[in-house]
């Protein structure tokens, strides 16, 4: 990457735009905005950003369609934003293959924050198959299956296992519950919301200090998980 990275904004709202071009600043990114789907398709195309923020609520199409349209030639990191209202289309469009999300109003704070680790994993070669994963006294080593909690090796049952290596494939990132219910339990449990209930609260009080205000496996209300790294 040569210069500071460029973002596109595919965004209707003047407020939004001027708020994020004031906010973002010239020398850690270059902005570019697109008013409508069509414009923001075009862009992407012709500017290759490095990474994408979507609204959903679009003028000219859904923004699903927008998510839909870019993955199936780009692999650019894509954050939604989403109006309050716009619940199923959020998860609608993590399932299309978003990276993550944020609710207006957000914090200019959080977004930077999504837009570093976007970036981060969208490195070649990152997130893919990092052989070992560390977040604060927890080690994760997955050539070996094993993890360890300050230097003490913790056992996982099977499922409790891919679970927590799902969330890890996409660390930083929100994961939808249908993503982490087709990659742990298959295509057939879609629905069973319940499994994650029950496993993530055996994830948390086998990892977290207090599981019940847990710092690493964080429950993204509605929408599904994400294992902080930060
Ligand atoms: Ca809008």
């Amino acid at each position: 990457m040569t210069g500071p990275p460029a973002v596109l904004l595919i965004e209707d709202e003047p407020q939004v735009v001027r708020f994020l071009r004031s906010s973002l600043g010239d020398r850690d990114w270059r902005l570019f905005a697109a008013a409508s789907g069509k414009d923001g398709l075009r862009e992407a195309a012709n500017r290759a950003p490095d990474l994408i923020l979507l609204d959903l609520g679009l003028p000219d199409m859904d923004g699903v369609e927008v998510v839909r349209n870019l993955r199936s030639w780009s692999r650019v990191p894509i954050i939604v934003l989403s109006a309050r209202g716009q619940e199923r289309d959020k998860i609608e469009a993590l399932d299309a293959g978003a990276d993550d999300y944020l609710t207006k109003p957000f914090g200019i704070g959080e977004l930077l924050a999504r837009m570093r680790v976007a970036l981060r994993h969208a490195a070649p070669g990152a997130g893919t198959s990092a052989p070992e994963l560390r977040i604060g006294d927890l080690r994760v080593d997955f050539e070996a299956r094993r993890i360890f909690r300050a230097g003490a090796e913790v056992r996982l049952t099977p499922i409790e296992y891919r679970l927590l290596a799902a969330l890890a494939r996409h660390a930083g990132k929100v994961v939808t519950q249908t993503q982490l219910l087709r990659e742990v339990w298959g295509p057939g449990a879609d629905r069973q919301t319940h499994y994650l209930r029950v496993y993530m609260s055996h994830l948390r009080h086998k990892l977290e200090g207090e599981p019940a205000r847990p710092r690493i496996l964080m429950t993204e209300p509605g929408v599904g998980y994400r294992l902080r790294i930060d």
